[in-house]
């Protein structure tokens, strides 16, 4: 089967990385449960560590099932190659960190994944890294940040928490000018939605843990490459247009053209920081993204229907969903995701504080948890939670502010997700 770009996205979400074994026929794809793999001869050892020949050695590096799921997202984002991890937090170091070293820092949008602004504002610092967070709603500002050793600009396709979209043709125009790559989390939108490449980014990462895999079941993460970016055209990332001392002298972009990255976050990346995904959790993955389409166009359907129902709620002051006409991201999101604003949204509660507590305690169907992304509505109270540490200004600054409750809409029957709603608000503001 041929894995091309002219089948269509149902066909691929099953058919992509997946050809029947070819020691078994197994028409599933099996796991691959093994550490190493053996060498043909001392002449195949050689070339395969030189990367002259592709295979396997050992399964820190690549393990066929891991294979199967790269290939299969790498096809889905319409990326050149990709590289599984252990996480989304992995996979957000492991695309930086061919691009930064000490003294360089990232442009980051001021609306990120919670973690993600902890990442990026605290634990980046130990490598001599460092973050300058804008507002990416305000074009100018983004490009003004942008300085001598900004070596990578990112932010997330629709915005956790409040459902924003970012403007990616826009910011990958001023990435395009300034000559540096444009980084995408697309956990919220996933390939579905939206294809951050087709619309100028460089590299796409994931967090495997939500949609993708679907169910809550495994964490993982993924970096896709576009492959289009020219590495060689300044010198501001030697790691993959000079001589990497790292891979005796090895020059990637070179030797490697459009998968020089994908070689470089698996040859030097996952060899020497050992983010591997293992084998069982590319399984679940797999099995989770055969439905990917499917589930994502109940989860875009059950949370317009909610959103629209919360929007006409008395006692919900506003709801940030981009899909609602009254939105103002409702123009971006019908020119980045077309199919649909995604299922994550923010509801302003009446009552504030201990109004939100009680909801969050009342409601039956929805989960309270930290996740998202998952088949289950979920819902979570972030100022008495993930956002506990922070201050007020910090908390309202990160659309966390105390009457602020994150929605994660699953695909259950909508009326179901409605009627719980109606009897938790109805306690919660009593
Ligand atoms: C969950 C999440 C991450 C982090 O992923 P993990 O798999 O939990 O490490 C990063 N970005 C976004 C948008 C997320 O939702």
């Amino acid at each position: 089967m041929t894995d091309g770009p002219q089948l269509g996205f149902d066909t691929l979400q099953i058919h992509a990385g997946a050809e029947p074994d070819p020691a078994t026929g197994a028409r599933q794809v099996p796991i691959y449960q093994t550490t190493a793999y053996v060498f043909r001869d001392a002449d195949h050892a050689a070339k395969l560590f030189n990367l002259e020949e592709v295979g396997y050695i050992y399964s820190r590096l690549t393990n066929p099932t891991v294979a199967a799921l790269q290939t299969r997202i790498a096809a889905l984002e319409g990326g050149a190659g990709a590289v599984c991890c252990s996480s989304g937090h992995a996979a957000q170091i492991m695309a930086l960190f061919p691009l930064m070293g000490p003294g360089r820092n990232v442009v980051a949008s001021s609306r990120l994944y919670g973690g993600t602004i902890t990442q990026f504002s605290q634990t980046i610092k130990r490598f001599g890294w460092s973050a300058k967070f804008v507002d990416f709603d305000d074009h100018a500002a983004v490009a003004a940040a942008i300085d001598d050793d900004t070596r990578a600009v990112f932010c997330e396709t629709i915005a956790n928490p409040g459902g924003h979209i970012s403007d990616l043709d826009a910011i990958s125009a001023i990435t395009d000018a300034a000559g540096v790559p444009l980084i995408v989390d697309n956990t919220t939108a996933t390939p579905y939605l939206c294809n951050p490449i087709a619309h100028g980014a460089t590299l796409v990462v994931h967090s495997t843990t939500k949609y993708l895999t679907g169910n809550g079941t495994v964490t993982g993460g993924c970096v896709v490459d576009s492959g289009k970016f020219d590495w060689m055209a300044s010198d501001k990332f030697p790691s993959l247009s000079q001589p990497e001392p790292a891979y005796h002298g090895l020059t990637f972009a070179q030797a490697l053209g459009p998968m020089a990255f994908t070689f470089h976050s698996i040859a030097i990346g996952l060899r020497d920081l050992g983010m591997t995904m293992n084998p069982q959790a590319a399984h679940y993955t797999l099995m989770g993204i055969e439905t990917l389409s499917l589930r994502m166009a109940r989860h875009v359907e059950n949370a317009q229907k909610l959103a629209k129902w919360l929007n006409d709620d008395p006692r919900v002051d506003y709801v940030t969903y981009a899909g609602l006409a009254s939105s103002p991201y409702v123009g971006l999101a019908t020119k980045i995701c077309p199919k649909g604003a995604g299922a994550l949204f923010t509801i302003a509660v009446k009552g504030g504080y201990d109004a939100c507590v009680k909801l969050v305690d009342s409601l039956e169907i929805f989960s309270h948890v930290a996740n998202l992304g998952d088949t289950r509505s979920l819902v979570i109270h972030s100022a008495s939670t993930t956002h506990r540490q922070l201050t007020p200004d910090q908390q309202e600054a990160a659309g966390a502010g105390p009457n602020i409750v994150r929605l994660s809409i699953g695909i259950e029957d909508a009326n179901d997700l409605i009627a719980d709603l109606d009897q938790a608000l109805a306690k919660a503001t009593a």
